[in-house]
């Protein structure tokens, strides 16, 4: 039984909210800072003094990190002194594992080498690159800030630095992407030698640039047939060259699955601190305020309430959904142990809905010793985990999942 609720969190993820400028399909909560250096002087200082108060406040429950994740925004644009600020206060608070991932987020144009240096002397080991696309004019329509010439210094210093833990990320369903960008795209990712590629693919969040663009039928994506083909030649490149397809976006070498995000997908608790961060912690799930005076205030009114553990405690049934929702994006998929307690008439509903899209093979079911089982041994005695199939299930999961959470409700 995923008893969660129980668990204590042993992963904090830790908002750093600076871009130089917001990209066009991007609703993260961020502040805008232009393209001067930052310093610790001024707001960017007040926040980290607010993320450090944040951590300090936070109950201690009893457990050290084995993950933390820096994310953004862009971390690589906070002040080596301001990362190892929240970093002190993280260990001097919690505790981190010896053998702890400590992850963070690096955009191509925002680093150099000595950075990189001082990223790894602060206990960093593992960087994720945002390179999302290698041509100019992707990176342009795109409104992001990095062009391929920052991208290619990205690589030199990562190899001088001779890292290994680090993931690229790349994004497909680009506005004016073709079938030969994403072909080259997924070559060039290769030949830079990453043991990590996470492929997002682009989602129209409203609000947005591109989401205003489409409204007014000025934005050129791809149609969903020809993303799909984008799916199927990054799943197919990608594990011909030896990569895991892990998670529906995410393909990694062996050993080098990143160890924090697992956590988010089997839907075990976790830290947040920052704004727009959310937490999961005694079965309550917070997301903090999306501005960065918003989080502000709700800071210090949290830090003088007794109550430390905000939020609402997730139902039974959101958390089941959830657990389906998060262990289906896992190749692997889920098994009923990874599920909340559920009588056998849920499981029933569970497998009757995922049965009725058999006959397209999105789903498989196995057994005891992992065996394939074939539908007419598919029970829920004898089914012990259950996966979408890849690429095709991975593909159609929305619709999947969408027909399972209407079942679950109306159960
Ligand atoms: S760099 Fe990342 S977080 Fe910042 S605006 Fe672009 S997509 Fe959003």
């Amino acid at each position: 039984m995923n008893t969660n609720e129980y668990l204590m969190p042993t992963a904090a993820y830790i908002h750093i909210p600076f871009c130089r400028q917001r990209c066009f399909y991007c609703d993260f909560p961020i502040a805008v800072t232009g393209f001067q250096s930052l310093t610790l002087d001024g707001w960017v200082g007040e926040y980290v003094e607010a993320v450090c108060k944040e951590i300090a406040g936070q109950q201690y429950l009893g457990l050290p990190l084995s993950t933390v994740f820096f994310g953004g925004g862009t971390p690589s644009l906070l002040p080596i002194a301001g990362l190892e600020k929240i970093l002190t206060t993280v260990d001097k608070h919690f505790g981190i594992a010896t053998e702890a991932e400590i992850s963070m987020e690096i955009d191509p144009g925002t680093f150099d080498q000595v950075q990189l240096q001082a990223y790894k002397n602060l206990g960093i080991n593992r960087f994720s690159l945002g390179v999302q696309a290698f041509q100019d004019n992707l990176l342009t329509l795109c409104g992001r800030h990095h062009r391929r010439r920052d991208i290619d210094q990205a690589f030199t210093a990562i190899a001088k630095e001779d890292i290994k833990n680090w993931s690229l990320d790349l994004i497909t369903g680009l506005p004016e992407q073709t079938a030969e960008d994403w072909h080259n795209s997924l070559n060039l990712a290769l030949e830079a030698g990453p043991n990590h590629i996470s492929c997002y693919d682009l989602v129209l969040e409203p609000q947005t640039v591109f989401d205003k663009w489409e409204q007014r039928g000025k934005l050129a994506v791809p149609p969903p047939e020809r993303s799909a083909d984008f799916y199927r030649h990054a799943q197919k490149a990608l594990t011909q060259a030896g990569f895991h397809h892990y998670e529906i976006s995410n393909y990694g070498r062996p050993g080098y699955q990143c160890r924090h995000n697992q956590i988010y997908w089997r839907n075990l608790p976790y830290y947040g601190f920052g704004m727009g961060a959310t937490s999961y912690i005694d079965g309550k799930r917070f997301g903090r305020p999306r501005t960065r005076n918003g989080y502000y205030q709700w800071l210090n009114s949290w830090l003088n309430q007794g109550d430390k553990t905000p939020g609402e405690t997730v139902s039974i049934l959101e958390n089941l959904l959830e657990s389906l929702m998060l262990g289906l994006r896992l190749t692997a998929g889920v098994t009923w142990e990874q599920l909340p307690a559920i009588s056998e008439d849920t499981k029933q509903t569970i497998l009757n809905t995922l049965m009725s899209f058999g006959d397209r093979r999105w789903l498989e079911f196995y057994g005891r010793d992992n065996e394939l089982l074939s539908p007419e041994k598919i029970t829920t005695a004898s089914v012990q985990r259950f996966c979408f199939s890849d690429p095709e299930g991975m593909l159609y999961s929305n619709q999947i999942l969408s027909a399972l959470f209407a079942a679950l409700e109306e159960d």
